[in-house]
């Protein structure tokens, strides 16, 4: 019989087994318009059913406020790196923004956003990208237009266990890695985004929420796909969305509120990430993980057999075995190299467990 496989991948990520199963019953008939979801008008009542749905379903999630819109966008994450300045620089009051660098994807952000504005890092500059600097040390310029910061750094497993404080000024946040995965108070945050390919859904969509005092000061240069007041006032419609990748997510939140919400997604990272962290910490340093402990992130964990640098040889072996055992998707980004195990919304407790078992075994057979 084929072995089972369990894809611990960092995005595009695992999507639970009942949505995709969902989908395929529905794939060449939904709800018997006997055509499929790809195939329906962007403007038909059917999609139009479908993303209202799907933001209502993440409003009820998020516990949004009625002030933030909801946008489901293109571009991806990346795209956001340059509409966020393009929409919340504002240049008559000096044209500044602060970025709270943690690790490559804000070090992308804060270097897209220069084209735009004055950008100012907050945190001194360093490529270990392992720690998160007391907040008592970073100084923020009380003129920018926004603060920027990335909840959970994907590569470096760097994950934000607080909400900076930012003194009025609006934060914006990339949380394209952990959304729903944790409870977040909307009402602290100007703006939110996420990338929809490794907890909400499949690539092509990209949320953003976003307060309603901020929309409607995009520069000129600003592209009309990219500006949010355009899209706001269009209900995301102004051009055709992805609809395919919309449908999939909507499936996602339903999935999420049958699960128990937010807080059962929360329950499980916690016990999930738990368990791989006490697997490392009781390893005698066969495996180690880089990550100062107040910000190791609960979904992707990076992780090295021996030192800091790994041994290269064994990490291959534990590649290949775990690849041969069905954990497949493993491997750290190849900027850092090592292990990385990432544990999205829909990778399961139990399958958790069963890397952790194979860790174990994989210490026992080669240390
Ligand atoms: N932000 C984070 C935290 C990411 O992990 C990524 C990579 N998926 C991005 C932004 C860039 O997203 P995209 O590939 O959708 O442009």
């Amino acid at each position: 019989s084929a072995t089972k496989i369990i894809n611990f991948s960092p995005g595009p990520a695992k999507l639970p087994e009942e949505v995709l199963e969902h989908a395929q019953k529905e794939m060449l008939n939904y709800k018997n318009t006997g055509i499929s979801v790809m195939e329906l008008s962007h403007r038909s009542s059917d999609f139009l059913k479908i993303i209202d749905q799907a933001e209502k379903d993440l409003r009820d999630l998020l516990h949004i406020p009625d002030n933030y819109k909801v946008l489901f966008l293109q571009g991806g994450g990346t795209g956001q790196f340059s509409a966020v300045p393009l929409n919340l620089i504002k240049r008559k009051e000096g044209g500044a923004a602060d970025y709270i660098v943690t690790g490559s994807r804000s070090a992308k952000a804060a270097k897209e956003a220069e084209k735009f504005g004055k950008i100012h890092r907050v945190l001194p500059k360093t490529d270990k990208n392992t720690v998160i600097p007391d907040q008592s040390q970073w100084k923020l310029n009380p003129d920018a237009s926004f603060v920027y910061y990335c909840a959970n750094e994907t590569i470096h497993g760097v994950e934000f266990q607080f909400v900076p404080e930012t003194h009025g000024v609006p934060l914006v946040c990339d949380m394209s890695s952990n959304i729903l995965s944790r409870h977040a108070d909307v009402s602290k945050f100007g703006a939110i985004f996420a990338g929809a390919q490794k907890n909400i859904g499949c690539a092509g969509v990209t949320l953003v929420i976003i307060r309603e005092d901020l929309i409607g000061h995009a520069m000129p240069m600003c592209p009309v796909i990219f500006d949010y007041k355009t899209q706001v006032g269009n209900n995301s419609l102004y051009n055709t969305p992805p609809t395919y990748s919309i449908y999939i997510m909507g499936l996602v939140f339903q999935w999420i509120r049958k699960q128990g919400g937010v807080e059962k997604m929360e329950d499980n990272a916690v016990a999930k990430s738990t368990a791989v962290y006490d697997l490392i910490d009781q390893s005698n340093g066969f495996f180690s993980c880089p990550l100062d402990t107040k910000c190791r992130s609960r979904m992707n964990v990076p992780i090295r057999i021996g030192s800091a640098e790994g041994v290269e040889t064994l990490e291959k072996k534990f590649i290949e075995e775990a690849t041969e055992n069905g954990l497949v998707s493993l491997k750290g980004h190849r900027s850092v190299g090592g292990l990385r195990v990432s544990l999205y919304n829909a990778v399961k407790v139990d399958e958790t467990l069963v890397l952790v078992n194979f860790m174990k075994k994989f210490q026992q057979e080669h240390q």
